[in-house]
């Protein structure tokens, strides 16, 4: 098979739902926007909802579509992007809670829509979505008067504990939130290991279900190998790869596999990552091309079926740093060619 494995353990997914499930006395919603991380939001969506979780969240419209045809009535779906024109047979066909972010959106919601469900996102200083206070302070008083569902707003630094702007933004959201009856929610992954204060009502994470940092207790949740098509032996000087990055000093073997930069393996990781044979590290040497990558072998006894870039030699969060990016970019570029297998799903 010229595939690549990729490989999703849902029942790590659920451990690690559950895991920080435990750390708060609030209730924990789910964050499974981009197809959940890009782990594929339908087999993801099933197995937290049979874990307990009521309440998922989304970025779009669409996405939440997607949550409600997979898991019908019974659950509460937050659309963080709000109310966009157009949404509103949707918002209203599926049930999708929008969050309001502006004085637009709320117009739109309570013209369109005048009785159904709603949250407001407020911004407490990360200035990407949500009222600002002074917008808050002129609709407030109305804006309670039609109950809110869920009040919210995100930590911009919340991977840095130790970084004043936590404590400036959970000030700013206690203020923007004095006397007000509805459920609220700060955190997200970051936010519930900041501790209680950022807990409130509802916590929303999202990476930490899948894995990544910075939820370090995380079980791991994904795995991925490539087959090795071809494999050759160079002499000294030879040149391996686009633009003859890489350069033999001695005799060496240079397995190439399938997958690359179409494929996720984002070409930032060229003569820079590691894939491993068990438990012994291969370097990548050469550029990273759309469909191939190629590894020294040449310390193997043998040459291996498959490689791996993704497992317990290295998380998503090991990749990422030798691509200078994060875990969630890693997961998040998946590509659609691999062939999946979720683990744990007793389901099918
Ligand atoms: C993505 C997102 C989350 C989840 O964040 P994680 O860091 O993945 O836990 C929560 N809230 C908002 C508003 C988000 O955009």
């Amino acid at each position: 098979m010229g595939s690549a494995k990729l490989t999703i353990d849902l029942d790590a997914i659920t451990a690690n739902w559950r895991a920080l499930d435990a750390m708060t006395n609030c209730e924990t919603a789910a964050v499974v926007k981009a197809g959940a991380y890009g782990l594929g939001i339908d087999r993801v969506v099933k197995v937290l909802a049979k874990a307990g979780a009521r309440k998922f969240f989304v970025a779009i419209a669409e996405e939440g579509a997607l949550v409600r045809q997979v898991l019908g009535q019974g659950v509460d779906i937050y659309v963080f992007g709000g109310h966009m024109r157009g949404d509103t047979d949707m918002i209203h066909d599926l049930s999708l809670t929008p969050m309001l972010n502006s004085l637009d959106q709320l117009t739109r919601h309570f013209e369109a829509l005048p009785n159904a469900p709603f949250g407001i996102q407020l911004d407490t200083g990360m200035n990407r979505l949500g009222m600002e206070l002074a917008e808050w302070d002129a609709v407030r008083d109305i804006v309670l008067t039609q109950t809110p569902v869920l009040i919210m707003s995100h930590l911009a630094c919340a991977d840095a504990p130790d970084h004043a702007m936590n404590s400036q933004q959970l000030t700013q959201f206690r203020q923007m939130t004095a006397g007000i009856k509805a459920p609220l929610s700060l955190a997200a992954t970051g936010g519930i290991l900041l501790g209680q204060q950022y807990h409130f009502d509802l916590t929303r994470p999202g990476i930490g279900l899948y894995g990544g940092q910075p939820f370090n207790q995380a079980q791991p949740v994904v795995n991925l190998s490539l087959p090795v098509i071809q494999c050759r032996d160079l002499v000294v000087g030879e040149t391996v790869g686009y633009a003859n990055s890489w350069v033999t000093n001695t005799r060496a073997t240079i397995a190439t596999l399938s997958g690359g930069y179409a494929d996720g393996l984002l070409r930032a990781l060229s003569n820079g990552a590691m894939l491993w044979a068990d438990d012994v590290a291969c370097p990548l040497v050469g550029r990273v091309s759309m469909d191939l990558i190629t590894v020294d072998i040449s310390h193997l006894h043998k040459v291996p079926d498959r490689l791996e870039i993704l497992g317990p030699q290295q998380t998503v969060d090991a990749l990422a740093q030798k691509a200078g990016t994060i875990g969630y970019e890693i997961l998040t570029s998946l590509g659609n060619r691999y062939s999946r297998g979720y683990a744990g799903d007793y389901s099918r």
